[in-house]
């Protein structure tokens, strides 16, 4: 039995000083019955907590570290750039650089601004289409997550979803009059809405792969089916990529799928670690950002040379190769639960897109909240704390995906199946 002394003694620590312990809600391991743990640091698949145990990483971050943890040429990059000053509130050519790149890469984004965190991507992306519009309402489905500004806080997936807050206390109510939701690959659900607020509709925003609700990928024709209906009623498409952005694949989910939205957010795999997250899209709609429009945004610490010297160490990295020997990886992984779940007699259902996966103890397919909800929590929270015993670090909710990354080995991958099978075994 693995011990954990010293992640549960600071943990008690955290409970005092800060709510639940932690600075994000789903870190607090609630929906697994567990104590936190504390991590120490981290080298390519691996990661090590405070006690000493060493786990394959399938959080990764939540996704950014799609290089693996301490990438050498991220860490030599930043360790120069830190060496010439962490922040100067003025342009820098690395803002240019990443800026370029991204441009080059995602179908969608024309112009783009860089933030500090996927929230004020949303947050901000969303003002631009209001502001674009002159309209007010906006249309999300339920178990998406797009961070939580108040617009977007209702009917979340992610630790909203973990922690059963649809409706989180504390969002005016005007706010949340204007924020209509309907289930996710339900294109006749959006018809419906647009038949009866069409006109008052400022933007759609999606998922193009869901990633909070454990992983649901779009169905056949339903991100096509978002692009007409928004075009017909002048309504901004905005794809939130913050976790498909550069994981889907080399140009993104919008690559992936063949649909260009009006505009993308973007975070995680951006900031290579470190807190970025940008938004763009259409010349058009960006151009109502200040200072050139009247639509408001800024950030202090925005486009900081360091979280742009990780990202851009990072996305430069990442080519097409790259992406088809990570899916080479998932592809393994794939087959390892099934074989697991056949030998076990276990119901399980698998979602994949990209380096993504999404596993779901579910007698049914997983294709929006509803069946995503009627998964068994319990079995999940169980097998769980057996693989943290094996040594595999795991997103601990039942509606979080596992990420891979270029640094995970076959052996790995091979590790991991084999923990997965003898976990099964016990369930
Ligand atoms: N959008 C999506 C799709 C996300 O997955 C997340 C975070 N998991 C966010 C927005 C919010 O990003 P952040 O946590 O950086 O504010």
């Amino acid at each position: 039995m693995k011990r954990f002394d010293n992640s549960i003694s600071e943990f008690k620590t955290a409970k005092e000083i800060m709510p639940g312990g932690v600075n994000s809600p789903v870190r607090a391991f609630n929906s697994v019955n567990m104590d936190a743990l504390f991590m120490e640091e981290g080298k390519g698949s691996k990661i090590t907590d405070i006690d000493g145990n060493e786990y394959i990483d399938y959080v990764l971050s939540w996704g950014p570290l799609i290089l693996g943890h301490a990438d050498e040429q991220v860490v030599s990059a930043l360790q120069k750039m830190v060496a010439k000053g962490t922040s100067f509130g003025t342009p820098t050519v690395i803002e240019n650089k990443l800026a370029k790149l991204v441009i080059d890469r995602v179908p969608s984004i024309e112009m783009m601004r860089m933030v500090n965190s996927g929230t004020e991507a949303t947050m901000s992306a969303l003002r631009a289409a209001r502001g674009y519009t002159g309209r007010d309402k906006i249309l999300k489905f339920e178990g998406n997550y797009h961070g939580h500004g108040d617009s977007l806080l209702i009917k979340a997936g992610s630790g909203v979803a973990t922690l059963g807050l649809p409706d989180s206390p504390g969002v005016p109510k005007s706010v949340a009059e204007n924020t209509i939701t309907v289930p996710y690959n339900d294109l006749e659900s959006v018809r419906y809405a647009f038949e009866q607020y069409g006109d008052e509709l400022a933007a759609v925003i999606v998922e193009p792969v869901s990633g909070n609700m454990g992983v649901v990928p779009p169905e056949n024709g339903f991100l096509q089916g978002l692009r007409e209906i928004t075009e017909e009623h002048g309504t901004v498409l905005i794809f939130d990529e913050v976790m498909s952005g550069f994981r889907v694949g080399y140009n993104s989910a919008q690559g992936h799928f063949g649909v260009t939205p009006d505009m993308t957010c973007l975070g995680k795999v951006i900031g290579g670690g470190l807190p970025v997250g940008a938004y763009g899209g259409k010349r058009e709609i960006m151009e109502t950002i200040a200072p050139v429009g009247k639509v408001y945004q800024a950030g202090t610490l925005s486009g900081n040379p360091l979280a742009m010297t990780a990202g851009y160490e990072t996305l430069r990295q990442m080519t097409e190769d790259t992406y088809g020997t990570i899916e080479k990886k998932v592809d393994r992984l794939v087959e390892g639960f099934r074989e697991a779940a056949d030998e076990n007699d276990i119901p399980l259902a698998i979602n994949r897109a990209g380096s993504m996966v999404g596993v779901f103890f579910n007698d049914n397919d997983v294709t929006n909240f509803e069946t995503a909800g009627n998964s068994d929590t319990e079995r999940f929270a169980k097998y769980y704390r057996g693989m943290i015993e094996e040594g595999i670090f795991l997103p601990p909710s039942q509606f979080e995906g596992l990420f891979l990354s270029a640094a995970h080995t076959d052996e790995d991958i091979e590790k991991t199946v084999s923990a997965v099978k003898k976990v099964f075994k016990k369930l």
